[in-house]
């Protein structure tokens, strides 16, 4: 399978550093294709949702299908994702 490049958010410039989005063979709910990577970070909708390909949020077909919103849309700080780099850095450390 060939893994596209995953598009780039605004406040999350390496959002795999993060672990918002992570490599996965899971399929997308919201365009059907398994695209090698799913978002893994909040997503606030009225349903529950599995797994979103990053591309997805990038173009705003998920948050339109869903009518929900991504803590993409806010700055790092308030989406916590200050905590996640911690987070990764202290995993980093110790491996
Ligand atoms: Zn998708």
């Amino acid at each position: 399978m060939t893994i596209e490049a995953i598009p780039s958010f605004k406040y999350h410039p390496d959002p795999i550093g993060t672990g918002a989005i992570a490599a996965s063979d899971q399929v997308c709910e919201c365009c059907g294709k398994a695209r090698g990577y799913v978002y893994k970070a909040s997503f606030y909708a009225a349903d529950e949702i599995d797994s979103i390909c990053p591309w997805c949020i990038a173009d705003g077909k998920a948050a339109k299908k869903y009518d929900g919103m991504f803590c993409d849309d806010y700055p790092l700080a308030e989406a916590g994702i200050d905590s996640a780099i911690q987070a990764c850095d202290d995993r980093d450390r110790h491996s």
